[in-house]
């Protein structure tokens, strides 16, 4: 097996630890120039906040690191397809690339549902790379439902 870029292995770190803390395990980094330089982990249960996806918490960190809202030098590394809302920050983001690992054909709105990149309202399009580490990410999520069922 190839070894995964860095930032999807700290995205899967990251993952990992929101599932030992109770929540949906789905990770994110974002990265600018090679570095990580921001980290998110889901966590809407334990912040009472239904807005806090690993992306969004991404997002809000390199953001604030960098002191600005427009990200259009940074990539967004996570491990499961975005959803509507994520898929939103993302564009208002001006991320330059997306990568995700496992797709969500019930939550994700790349591949699935409103595809919402692919929208004449969506004014910017990030490159998107998806499957990477697919197979781990799918595993923390599978197994996190097995056990909570
Ligand atoms: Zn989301």
């Amino acid at each position: 097996m190839f070894p995964l870029p860095a930032p999807m292995r700290a995205a899967l770190d990251a993952a990992a630890r929101a599932g030992l803390a109770g929540e949906v395990p789905v990770g994110a980094v974002v990265v600018q120039g090679g570095t990580i330089i921001a980290t998110g982990a889901n966590a809407p249960r334990r912040l009472h906040d239904p807005t806090a996806h690993a992306e969004i918490q991404a997002i809000r960190a390199a953001a604030m690191v960098l002191g600005r809202d427009r990200l259009e030098d940074c990539n967004l590394w996570v491990t499961l397809e975005p959803c509507a809302m994520c898929a939103g920050a993302i564009a208002h983001a001006r991320i330059a690339r997306l990568y995700y690992a496992a797709s969500d054909p019930k939550g994700g709105a790349v591949e699935h549902g409103p595809r919402f990149f692919r929208q004449p309202t969506c004014h910017h399009r990030p490159e998107v790379y998806a499957g990477m580490g697919e197979g781990e990410a799918a595993g923390l999520l599978r197994d996190f439902f097995t056990v909570r069922r």
